[in-house]
């Protein structure tokens, strides 16, 4: 093929690409201001019953569920749990053996929640007996930073298997969050973790989120998690 006419094909779908570029834009904008209105109507819900409402983010296997599993067993407050898979109850039946009530949304394949869904889990919780609500989202570190859910704050599980870099390479989602659990700290030796590393890059992104070291599993630094529940 001569050299001008490959220049010209890749230049088209170039073009091509931009402007279709410039519509997914307008469609996610949209989207997000909507998600916005929801995510005010869920604050005030949440407002009005009372009830402190923490999004629980991380990428898939950081520890949410049993992070969440154990801090319903421990933490004497009534709590309940909304949790966003894109399949499965799994994760929903675990939490529901704390004996608190859970409802489990599936998302058929969307990555991320999103405040109308958390809305319509809202109508089968009792909001006014419960003092605090976890919401569990989709593990993904990309897409569930750009949606409000009405949360009050954010956490987000950082397991240190992950590697050291991770908050340099989401920084949004670290950007918004009020907490960083770097979790599975029992083994930090085990996988050679450079703690210090780690801090650098979470503060870096973030100077201002409170960064709590735990272990889930073993229930390692979990008290301080604790006050931060209880002191917001
Ligand atoms: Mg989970
Ligand atoms: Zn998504």
């Amino acid at each position: 093929m001569p050299e001008g006419e490959l220049k010209n094909i890749s230049l088209s779908l170039l073009s091509q690409e931009v402007e279709e570029r410039g519509k997914v834009v307008q469609v996610e904008r949209g989207i997000l201001a909507l998600n916005q209105r929801w995510a005010e109507e869920n604050r005030a819900r949440f407002r009005a019953a009372g009830v402190r409402v923490i999004n629980v983010l991380s990428s898939p296997g950081a520890g949410k569920t049993t992070l969440l599993a154990r801090t319903l067993k421990e933490l004497p407050l009534r709590a309940g749990v909304v949790v966003g898979d894109l399949a499965t109850q799994n994760d929903a039946e675990r939490l529901r053996e704390a004996g608190v009530p859970v409802v489990q949304i599936e998302t058929g394949g969307i990555c991320h929640l999103e405040a109308a869904m958390v809305a319509k889990a809202l109508d089968l919780l009792d909001l006014e007996a419960l003092d605090l609500l976890f919401i569990e989202n989709v593990g993904n570190l990309v897409c569930p930073a750009a949606y409000d859910l009405g949360e009050e704050a954010r956490a987000v599980v950082f397991s240190i298997t992950e590697g050291e870099d991770k908050p340099l390479k989401y920084p949004t989602m670290f950007k918004t969050a009020q907490v960083v659990l770097l979790n599975k700290v029992d083994l930090a030796e085990a996988v050679g973790f450079d703690r210090q590393a780690a801090l650098e890059n979470v503060r870096r992104v973030n100077p201002k989120a409170q960064v709590l070291e735990v272990s889930a599993r073993t229930g390692q630094g979990m008290d301080a998690w604790y006050a931060f529940l209880q002191g917001r």
